[in-house]
């Protein structure tokens, strides 16, 4: 038996959360090893399990967002058990977390970082002014919603969103990558 399609459902048919499904592969991988010797799995699927499992973020704080998001980061939500860890450099990083009032004068720079991310890359719209404009959405200089410069992903409601919002977030970015994700993204 190798790494099971219906891994990624648990016992009464309900989605498994990223977290117990990690250690579910991992133990079933480690058994097929102490068994036989040689693991076979479906390579889909160990690559979205790679990926979800070190979602690097761009950090990319524009506004009063990125405090909650900067919250998020810090030991008490702590997002590097997820394998959440921040990156300065669009690089290394293959999600953007969008958190703030994207403006008109921005927004040739956010598409310029987006651009430098290698594939495949992720956005995470955090909050009213980067998911419509927000408060803003009126404003002469505001972007009305950053999915007008990049194709989000997910959009995490709110003004802010609390960091609890953010994680939740991410949770679903990585569901997202598990249930649709392929080799080449
Ligand atoms: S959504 Fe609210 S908290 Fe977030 S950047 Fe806009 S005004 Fe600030």
């Amino acid at each position: 038996m190798g790494v099971e399609t219906n891994s990624l459902i648990s016992a009464d048919g309900s989605p498994l959360l990223p977290g117990k499904m990690q250690d579910d592969i991992l133990r079933g991988v480690t058994g097929e090893l102490q068994d036989q010797g040689f693991v076979v799995a479906n390579l889909d699927k160990l690559v979205n399990w790679a990926r979800t499992g070190s979602l690097w973020p761009m950090t990319f704080g524009l506004a009063c967002c990125a405090i909650e998001m900067i919250h998020a980061y810090m030991p008490r939500y702590d997002l590097d058990r997820f394998g959440v860890v921040p990156r300065p450099s669009p690089r290394q990083s293959d999600v953007i977390i969008v958190a703030g009032t994207l403006t008109n004068k921005m927004a040739p720079a956010f598409r310029k970082v987006y651009d430098q991310m290698s594939e495949p890359r992720y956005v995470i719209s955090m909050g009213s002014c980067a998911n419509s404009g927000g408060y803003y959405h009126h404003s002469y200089s505001v972007v009305r919603g950053c999915d007008r410069i990049v194709p989000v992903d997910v959009y995490v409601p709110g003004c802010p969103p609390t960091a609890e919002a953010l994680v939740y977030g991410i949770l679903q970015l990585q569901k997202k990558i598990n249930r649709t994700g392929t080799l080449w993204r």
